[in-house]
């Protein structure tokens, strides 16, 4: 049995197998759209700059959405998924890595200032941590569901009123 999650609640399952996704308020989706589309604009002229060319804008497939694929003079591709954050977090790390494909030579997480990319060793252990979560989603999912391994990234999108860790200002019974 295969489970197909996006890598953005994915990433988050492995760092915390009991994370349940608050719903995203369309005010906050329109501004975090607006934000990522000017970070992209900055990582694309950065690269540009550095010599790349821009060959796909949110290409499709994988069952998830590479934001930027640029080519260097060499003809070695270059995934570029964007951030808005200031600061890159690990749960950034993890959500890059499962954006990794074979037809990719790197594979780079990029926020308005910088691109970091990440080493193949790196992405091999972020897929098998994929593939251990999964299976545990899939066959051990009342072990997954109380699982509770808090981070500060994490928390605070988070909605599963069971847990303890939740912040204050999320739960439903305060
Ligand atoms: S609030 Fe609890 S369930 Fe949600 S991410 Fe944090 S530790 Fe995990």
């Amino acid at each position: 049995m295969s489970l197909r999650i996006p890598p953005s609640l994915l990433a988050r399952k492995i760092v915390c197998p009991a994370y349940f996704p608050r719903p995203f308020p369309e005010d906050a989706r329109l501004r975090f759209l607006g934000m990522h589309a000017m970070t992209a604009l900055r990582v694309i002229r950065r690269h540009l700059g550095l010599g790349y060319q821009l060959r796909e804008i949110e290409k499709r497939g994988n069952g998830c959405r590479a934001d930027l694929v640029f080519q260097d003079a060499s003809g070695r591709l270059r995934v570029c998924e964007v951030k808005s954050a200031k600061v890159l977090t690990r749960l950034h790390h993890i959500q890059t890595a499962l954006y990794s494909n074979r037809d990719y030579d790197e594979v780079v997480l990029s926020n308005r200032e910088t691109d970091i990319q990440l080493t193949r060793d790196y992405i091999e252990s972020v897929l098998h941590q994929a593939q251990t979560t999964r299976e545990l989603l899939i066959n051990h999912a009342q072990e997954a569901a109380s699982t509770f391994r808090p981070g500060e990234d994490i928390c605070r999108t988070c909605a599963n009123q069971r847990c303890s860790f939740l912040p204050t200002e999320t739960r439903t019974d305060h």
